[in-house]
């Protein structure tokens, strides 16, 4: 066994810390206060070939694996889980379903828009009355001539406040239930689509929407796989997409434990740092376990995926126990790494001032998108009984 990232992979890893460290850093603070996402962020990350990580060269993209995604995930959210959850939205949740699903005419007329950045991409399943059961999603599309006509809503969509691409799923045959779901693919803003931001109290900077629909015409030509064929694609682009966010809770949480070491050495009190006190150690070497363990389970998992002939997830799969696992553990594990985080902090780990409690607002997130920590452990133990 090799655990160790290839020198392509850790020149991946630097150059995106150092990038994020010298560009997002610094607009940090600002782009918190006022929920304000930073409109060349694409533009910048284009330049850097990371948008397309995971889409074929011939679309543009820089034609890597989910292990590189992975990479990229965690060295983003290393300084932004906003901004790093925002590139997962455009590339994982969209770009890469498009590449892995949708045909021919479809992907060059999207990947490579998407590849650059001058598209920004999301994806809408959730709606107001269907969360954790996205199967009971109410939105539908009926077929007239070329055109599907679409009514109903969906809401916590990433990017859609900024998005021109989305992927979303819609009834085209509400009688058959989850066998009657479809996956589409519009430009947006288009005629009968409206979008309104949704305020949060972390992830500020990740644009948020929910979305009205309101007999949205979309061409039938904008069909992802075949009619009625949604579930499969939605079911297995969750798994690929738990693994990314996987990666994004592991930057969250390396922030975390990175801060609260650097300032257990440099807070004294009783006339030592506070580092050498052994309550402050004891959670230091928890932050430590946990970001290990919860590395090695991610990249595992993206190992794991991109290790498949066919990338298919879903019911019935070991992907679909794995991605969960992957998420759940790293998205708890942060949850815990951030309030220790704080704790260490002290008082100023409470005053805005300083980064780390932005890192705790930010990683409650985590246990919730991309299915719930509670939906997670359903899947897991589903596939251990089968
Ligand atoms: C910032 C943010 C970004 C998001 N981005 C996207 C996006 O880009 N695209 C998208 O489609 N969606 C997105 N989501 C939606 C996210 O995936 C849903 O919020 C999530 O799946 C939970 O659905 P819900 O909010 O309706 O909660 P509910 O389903 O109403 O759940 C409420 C509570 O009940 C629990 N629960 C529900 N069913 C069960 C059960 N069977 N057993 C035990 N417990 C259960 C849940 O675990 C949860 O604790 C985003 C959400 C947020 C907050």
């Amino acid at each position: 066994m090799d655990f160790t990232f290839n020198d392509e992979q850790k020149m991946l890893e630097d150059m995106v810390y150092r990038w994020a460290c010298d560009w997002l850093e610094p607009k940090m603070e600002e782009v918190d206060e006022k929920d304000e996402f930073p409109e060349d962020f694409f533009k910048e990350t284009g330049k850097l070939d990371l948008n397309g990580v995971t889409i074929d060269e011939e679309y543009g993209g820089a034609g890597l694996g989910y292990t590189e995604a992975c990479i990229v995930a965690e060295n983003l959210a290393r300084v932004s889980s906003a901004l790093s959850m925002t590139w997962g939205a455009h590339l994982i949740l969209c770009a890469d379903n498009i590449q892995r699903n949708a045909n021919k005419e479809l992907k060059e007329k999207y990947l490579p828009g998407l590849a650059s950045g001058e598209l920004i991409g999301c994806l809408g399943i959730t709606e107001p009355d269907a969360g954790s059961d996205a199967m009971a999603m109410r939105a539908t599309a009926v077929k007239d001539g070329d055109h599907y006509i679409v009514n109903g809503s969906k809401t916590f969509i990433t990017n859609a406040p900024v998005g021109h691409v989305l992927l979303f799923y819609a009834k085209t045959d509400p009688e058959k239930g989850p066998k009657g779901i479809s996956a589409l693919v519009t430009d947006i803003p288009v005629e009968g689509y409206q979008c309104n931001k949704i305020k949060k109290f972390g992830m500020r900077g990740s644009p948020t929407g929910e979305l009205f629909f309101s007999d949205m015409k979309v061409p039938t030509e904008n069909l992802v796989g075949v009619e009625n064929g949604g579930v499969k694609i939605l079911t297995s682009g969750l798994c690929t997409e738990r693994i990314v966010l996987s990666a994004c809770a592991l930057g969250t949480m390396r922030a975390a434990m990175e801060l609260s070491t650097k300032y257990a050495k440099e807070r004294t009190q009783f006339g030592k740092p506070i580092g050498s006190f052994q309550a402050i150690q004891q959670k230091l070497a928890d932050m430590y376990v946990s970001y290990q363990t919860a590395k090695w389970l991610t990249y595992y998992a993206a190992w794991y995926v991109d290790s498949l002939e066919e990338k298919s997830g879903g019911k019935g799969t070991e992907l679909d126990k794995i991605a969960a696992a992957a998420i759940l553990y790293a998205s708890e594990a942060c949850t815990r790494v951030c309030l220790d985080g704080v704790q260490i902090f002290g008082g100023y780990g409470y005053s805005l001032e300083y980064p780390i409690q932005r890192h705790l607002r930010d990683a409650k997130l985590w246990e919730i998108g991309a299915g719930t920590s509670e939906i997670r452990r359903l899947i897991i133990a589903r596939e251990m009984l089968r």
